[in-house]
């Protein structure tokens, strides 16, 4: 594996190196029994194992208590657009919105579908480019959902509404990037291909005591309970994503937990927004400190007529996957967990370079 690739990707996202390692190691040969991972039951005792430890270790970082179950689902966290509103909203009720982006739009779109939705909060008239705040959040709502982590407008919720209402949020992009206290909130998910996984599992953690409330009759697999009454196993898990999950779970937890993760995202962040205010020849999207997202960052040439001559820089030092996202245009570092600092540096070296050539 070549080293000298920085990997920016937004999604699938970068691994650590010893988890991409292990897991490979997993498909040839898993657990000495001469057999691979990809090839063994899923009701085996060695893989009970893994997704036992899977649903502990994830409970454990977000910090549950009693009364939370989690899950490994497929349909990435697309489906759960639709899950979250097919097990929670009411007949006769409403659910509560606040639209931050293009996953939150997309989640809003979903739950029409089943019922009513009240979009209580909304960046959309500057172009997703905040955070809002200030917002009332309906008592009788019979959940909240939010976006912690807005991946392609690059902001970010650095604090969380208070609210009787059961909240629900899509953690997809920074679930166990920094330490949370889970318990705020009723429902967690996130696709497991930002920060976790390869793409095929999303994990849900969810207060049991909500479900089953809603008097619609469910189809099994769409159904919390049932999953849940089948330990995540009510049918075939996505056996080698829940595996890696796993291992970097295991890597967070081994080298010092979600304080450790957030102190070296934050360094991160900070040096690539530094760069970005500082130099001329770049703009951030997001105007507002409080706002900018430690995961994904998105920034504009000054002068866009150079993208030619940016883009052969950022290149030729190794620099992958920092084209923005289409709807944004310009481009987009995400700085998920396991990416070095050494490429933080790297990028902002090249747009200093850049600045002296061409400023
Ligand atoms: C990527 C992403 C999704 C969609 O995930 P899929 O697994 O592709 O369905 C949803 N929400 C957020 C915040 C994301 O970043």
């Amino acid at each position: 594996m070549s080293s000298k690739v920085y990997n920016f990707s937004a999604g699938p996202g970068i691994l650590p190196t010893e988890v991409l390692q292990q897991a490979a190691s997993a498909c040839i040969n898993f657990d000495d029994l001469s057999l691979s991972l990809l090839e063994i039951s899923h009701r085996s005792k060695n893989f009970e194992a893994v997704m036992e430890e899977a649903r502990e270790l994830a409970a454990q970082l977000l910090g549950l208590s009693a009364g939370w179950k989690v899950l490994y689902l497929g349909g990435g966290a697309s489906l759960q657009f639709a899950m979250v509103p097919y097990n929670l909203l009411t007949n006769d009720g409403f659910a509560a919105y606040v639209n931050t982006g293009v996953w939150a739009t997309k989640a809003i779109k979903e739950a029409q579908v089943l019922g009513n939705v009240k979009v209580i909060a909304s960046s959309e008239d500057n172009k997703f480019s905040y955070i809002p705040r200030g917002y009332e959040i309906p008592t009788d709502a019979d959940y909240l959902h939010l976006t912690s982590n807005n991946t392609i407008f690059g902001t970010q919720m650095k604090s969380f509404p208070k609210s009787e209402v059961p909240i629900v949020v899509d953690m997809s992009s920074d679930i166990f990037s920094r330490p949370i206290d889970g318990n705020q909130f009723s429902l967690i998910y996130a696709g497991a291909q930002k920060n976790m996984g390869p793409a095929g599992a999303t994990l849900v953690a969810v207060r049991e005591d909500i479900l089953g409330k809603t008097g619609r009759k469910m189809l099994a697999m769409l159904d919390y309970k049932v999953h849940i009454k089948g330990g995540s196993m009510y049918n075939t898990p996505p056996v080698f994503p829940v595996y890696v999950c796993l291992l970097t779970m295991r890597w967070l937890r081994d080298n010092g937990g979600l304080p450790w993760m957030a102190q070296r995202n934050k360094e991160k962040s900070e040096c690539l927004y530094a760069e970005i205010d500082r130099n001329p020849m770049f703009v951030a999207t997001v105007p507002k400190a409080e706002d900018r997202s430690d995961m994904n960052a998105c920034f504009l040439l000054t002068k866009p007529e150079l993208e030619n001559e940016f883009n052969a820089l950022w290149k030729d030092a190794g620099i992958s996957g920092i084209t923005g996202h289409r709807d944004v245009g310009g481009y987009r570092a995400s700085m998920y967990n396991a990416l070095p600092l050494d490429a933080v540096k790297t990028l902002v070296e090249v747009m200093k370079s850049f600045e002296q050539k061409f400023g």
